[in-house]
């Protein structure tokens, strides 16, 4: 039978919850047992789809065309589980479901109150995985005394009591912070948090205590004591240089071991965890290192980046290299002479990104990769950018833009009203909602044979995961290509061109699609492998 945990957090957000519950399935899976992981999130958004990627974070997009919480990232890259609309839900989503219900009448004349209706629609969120894995980890976003968290812990308290102990467990995940003063961990807000957790009616069986620092015995049995929990199940969580050094640590303080314990399950045999230790092995002792320069307008908060930051790592790990990332505000390259910035680099890569501020600096980011050799790699807006510049500077077509940034003579890039998936034809309109309407989720394309990427992937036709509302303009493919940029990859009807590359350079490639969406450490994703290899070469010729 199906069991439960559920993450909780407190003291303070960025505790890092989501990669510990992703460490927590990766632990579990490596003792043979099915994971699945799924976050709720309490704030008033439907999805993440229309926040800005600097307050939130990146947007993860799954197969199923979701706009999820980055969580479900670190879910999919640690378990290599595909994740699903149905592994995230947010406070918005569940009233906009109870709501709907509420307008069709299937109350039957109830007043609609947070309990039951609300918690009801939460439970069964939770409820409709039993079954599809034999441990559904469900992370809480949010910290514990949150006014949002609060339908949430009434949910799964009532959750718990249904399905029994045996089957459900709390982790409440808590921070110590160090007071230079004392010269010590302090526990005190770890007590107050799991008492706020108590007056919820949650009872934590396990801890899990950040620091950045060895937690004492003395610390750990002052926890133990006044939280009522036993010592073993105090869970020194430290901070790591690597987030794939989390599985081991975490294991050797023995969380997994807690978890089965408390389910009465046995844990004689060790997990099989060689595949994370290879990959902090190849972390840790990497041969040499290349500086890739990442040109965007997200780049105060890395978070933003989340998915494509690690898909570097793990082209590093595959090519056991480290990957020093430069984050390189774009509209720095508006003013003169300072595209220097990138004269150190080995490879360059424009990501994903929305709206015209900064666009122009990623113009001339590319202009300098494509004219100077260097590897460039152009993810979604990446690839209008570079289509956008070689119609400039190639065509000589110098007002060559996208109608993103208004109406233009030369609509090199321009808005898609309908598209195709599998049978389907999907439209949208000029003035629709901005939530959830764009080119969403896994479309399949066909590689060019004999092209670069059709040799990078192995393979004529691959499925990436799209979120795009713009699409370059077929009609100008021919003059292009007499240019020498090849698009090597369509989509299967041959209306939407999905990969660009160059062939007469080191490494040049645009994509349309975010492939740093399905890479993870033990299976990195080609495209990531083959630039970094070409970081490498670059790094040696200079
Ligand atoms: N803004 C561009 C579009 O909507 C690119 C989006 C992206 O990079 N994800 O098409």
């Amino acid at each position: 039978m199906t069991k439960y945990v559920f993450i909780t957090g407190g003291v303070v957000s960025s505790l890092g919850k989501g990669l510990a519950s992703a460490a927590l399935g990766a632990l579990l899976q490596a003792r043979g047992y099915s994971v699945r992981l799924c976050k709720m999130d309490p704030y008033l958004n439907i999805d993440p789809g229309t926040m800005s990627p600097t307050q939130h974070g990146e947007v993860y997009v799954t197969d199923d065309g979701a706009e999820t919480d980055l969580d479900l990232g670190h879910y999919e890259r640690f378990t290599g589980r595909p994740a699903s609309q149905t592994d995230n839900i947010t406070t918005g989503r569940i009233y906009m479901n109870v709501l709907q219900r509420e307008r069709r009448g299937e109350y039957l004349g109830a007043t609609i109150q947070v309990i039951p209706h609300i918690t009801d629609e939460i439970k069964s969120f939770i409820r409709e995985k039993d079954g599809s894995a034999d441990f559904i980890l469900v992370e809480t976003g949010g910290t514990v005394g949150d006014i949002e968290a609060h339908p949430y812990l009434e949910a799964i308290r009532q959750f718990s009591n249904e399905v029994g102990p045996e089957r459900a467990l709390f982790i409440h995940a808590t921070w110590l912070p160090y007071i230079p003063a004392a010269g010590e961990l302090k526990t005190k807000p770890t007590q107050h948090s799991v008492k706020e957790l108590m007056a919820a009616g949650i009872r934590p069986n396990i801890l899990l205590c950040r620091a950045d620092r060895p937690i004492d015995v003395g610390e750990r049995k002052k926890i133990s004591l006044f939280c009522n929990i036993p010592y073993e199940r105090v869970i020194p969580a430290l901070d790591v240089s690597s987030i794939y050094e989390v599985p081991l640590t975490y294991h050797a303080e023995g969380l997994d071991d807690e978890v089965l314990r408390c389910f009465g399950l046995s844990v004689d045999k060790a997990p099989e965890l060689s595949q994370w230790h290879d990959i902090i092995d190849r972390v840790k002792n990497p041969e040499s290192e290349v500086k890739v320069a990442i040109v965007g307008k997200y780049t105060e908060l890395s978070d933003s980046y989340k998915s494509l930051n690690e898909a570097l790592v793990h082209g590093g790990i595959a090519n056991r290299v480290k990957v020093k990332l430069k984050f390189v505000e774009s509209e720095i390259f508006e003013q003169d002479g300072t595209i220097h910035e990138l004269e150190d680099v080995h490879a360059i890569l424009v990501p994903g990104g929305f709206g015209v501020r900064g666009t122009e600096g990623k113009i001339k980011a590319v202009q300098f990769a494509r004219e100077h050799k260097i590897p460039y790699f152009g993810i979604c807006f990446g690839m209008q950018m570079a289509v956008i510049e070689s119609c400039r500077n190639q065509l000589g077509l110098t007002k060559a833009s996208s109608t993103e940034f208004g109406a233009t003579d030369e609509p090199v890039v321009g808005l898609m009203t309908e598209w195709v998936k599998g049978n389907e034809t999907v439209a949208r309109t000029q003035a629709g909602d901005l939530g959830g309407t764009m080119r969403l989720g896994a479309y399949p394309a066909v590689l060019k044979k004999g092209s670069h990427v059709a040799d990078i992937y192995g393979s004529n036709s691959i499925m990436e995961r799209h979120r795009h509302r713009y699409e370059v303009n077929t009609s100008y493919i021919p003059r292009l290509e007499a240019k020498g940029l090849v698009f090597s990859g369509m989509s299967p009807d041959g209306e939407l061109p999905e990969i660009v590359e160059i062939p007469d350079h080191p490494w040049f490639v645009g994509v349309q699609f975010h492939p740093e969406l399905k890479s993870k450490p033990f299976d990195p994703h080609p495209l990531f492998v083959s630039f970094i290899k070409a970081a490498v070469d670059k790094s040696r010729l200079v």
